[in-house]
Parts: C-alpha cells; structure tokens; sequence
C-alpha cells in the first residue's frame, strides 16, 4: 500500500494531441512506479471554452493507449459549491477580497504607478480594491498574495528549486471571475486537496501556476503536493504544442505510436510491441529514474 494518488486532469476543450499525451503518460507511470493510484479530472469549469463530448473523447483516447484511471472521473462543473465554499473561508479569514476594476481601469492604474509592463500578456495588478470598492460593484474575487510577504519557494521534481515572489511576479490573482466561474488557480487547489493528490505531474506550461497554488494550500490550511513538471512538445513555431499553433488530434488507432512518441520527450526508449508490456517496460524505466530533481528528464 502506498499513499501516493496521481491525477491527470485535461480541460475538455478539445481532443488530447502529442503534448497532451505527455503529461497524461508521465502521471500515469509516475502513479504506476510508486504503487499509487491515479485518478482523471476533466477541468470543464470554464464552461463557455469546453466543447462538448470532448470529455468522452479524451477518455477513450486514453483507454485506447491503456490509461485508465482507478476512480471515477470527477467533472469540475459539478463542484462549484466546493469553490464557493473555499472562496468564502478565504474571505473570512482576510484572504480575498471583492474587486470592482475593468481591464482598462487595471491598465489605467498601471501607466499612472509607472508600472506599465505585462507578463504574459497578464497584467499585473495593482491591488486597488484592496482598500475596498469604494462604491462600485464587485465584479471578481481576488487572492491577497502579499500574506506571507516573501517568496514563495518549493522543489520541482524535474526543474528543482523554484521560487517565486507571487505579489510582485503576479499580483493578487482572480479567484472567482466577474461571469462568478471559479477560476483554475481556485478549482484545482480544492480538488487536488479534495482528492488526496499526493503528486503532481503536468506539463511545464503550469510550473509558473505552482507558487499561486501553494499560497492558496497554505491560506486553506491545505497540505502541499510534490510536483514534476514534464517537457513540453513545441510546434512548429517553436511554442508549446497547442489547438492554435496546429495541434492535430491524437491519433489512438496506433496507440504505440502514440506512445512511442510520447515516451521519447520523457527520455524513455520502450521496444515492446504489445501494449501491456509496452506499459509494464515503460513503468520499469520510470520507476528507475528516481534520482533528486530526475535531471535526466
Ligand atoms: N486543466 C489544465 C490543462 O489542461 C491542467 C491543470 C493541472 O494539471 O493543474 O492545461
């Protein structure tokens, strides 16, 4: 027996593609090699971005290549009322606070402090609405990042220390959206705890979401999981695999393939040619790597 619980958790906005079976296959073998369980959440909490049926497509795309999670799938769509109730805990203690800004009031404010640049094409806020609304409505819900005021600092599997500084790198993030959607940093910390995610394992495009969700942990009194990020697949511009840099659809009518080439940006050389012992070579050689920050990732 082992406490370890893995999970692979896709927003349902589309088919998996090459990138996205990375991910799916490196939690999956890291679940296999401890022993654990791993488990499927489907991320349809925006549900204005979700495309239908592509829950059921991804769950077949993973079953065709033998990943099949332990549990039942949780659907984020039918947890808001854990959102709601993470959201007002945060409130009461202090943590969140109502904001009544729009995007060009934020912007305004930014030129005005002389504090114009983004990150990410984000913009960084600069917590106006901490003081109250003065007035005006509320239209989202925001984290005040600045408790503790230092750095956030964790261990990252694969990149090693990481930290950042969440205030001034980010800003106090959106909890719940001006639509009243939970927002991803929310939904993923409830139910990662909800759960009993022991591990992380994700794609590198999330490292940077790592020190907001652990601020978020510790504000919950939530324990923190262990991460590892995975490479990523760049298209053909040279930027993660994506829908709109031309990501096909993965083709599961080859799941070895499919596999394979999966297996390859995880560093792995698998030869067996039947699924079952494709898998069961596969967890060997990651059950191997269990070296500090697994450099050769
Ligand atoms: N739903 C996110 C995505 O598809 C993954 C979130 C996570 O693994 O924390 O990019």
């Amino acid at each position: 027996m082992t406490g370890y619980r893995g999970r692979f958790s896709p927003s349902p906005t589309g088919p998996l593609h090459a990138g996205s079976l990375v991910a799916a296959l490196a939690s999956w073998l890291d679940a296999r090699a401890h022993n654990g369980r791993w488990l499927v959440r489907m991320e349809d909490v925006d549900t204005p971005r979700c495309v239908p049926d592509s829950d059921q497509f991804i769950l077949q795309q993973l079953k065709s290549c033998g990943l099949i999670p332990d549990e039942l799938p949780v659907w984020q769509s039918q947890r808001t009322t854990l959102y709601q109730a993470a959201l007002d805990d945060l409130t009461a203690h202090g943590l969140a606070y109502p904001c009544a800004c729009t995007r060009s009031e934020i912007q305004a404010e930014l030129v005005r402090a002389g504090h114009a640049h983004t990150r990410h094409g984000e913009l960084i806020y600069p917590g106006t609405c901490r003081q109250g609304l003065r007035g005006q409505a509320a239209r989202a819900w925001r984290f005040l990042s600045n408790q503790p005021p230092r750095p956030t600092v964790w261990l990252d599997r694969r990149l090693g220390p990481q930290s950042q500084d969440v205030e001034k790198e980010v800003g106090d993030f959106v909890l719940q959206r001006a639509d009243g959607i939970a927002a991803y940093q929310l939904a993923v910390v409830v139910d990662d705890a909800a759960q009993g995610i022991s591990h992380v394992v994700r794609g590198q495009d999330l490292a940077d979401n790592t020190a907001r969700q652990i601020l978020l942990q510790q504000a919950l009194g939530l324990s923190t999981p262990q991460y590892l990020h995975t490479p990523l697949v760049v298209g053909v511009n040279g930027e993660k695999l994506s829908k709109q840099n031309g990501a096909q659809p993965l083709n599961t009518s080859d799941p070895l393939q499919a596999l394979n080439a999966a297996a390859t940006v995880l560093g792995l050389q698998v030869s067996a040619t039947n699924l079952s012992n494709w898998l069961v070579q596969a967890t060997a050689q990651w059950a191997k790597r269990q070296a500090p920050h697994e450099a050769g990732l």
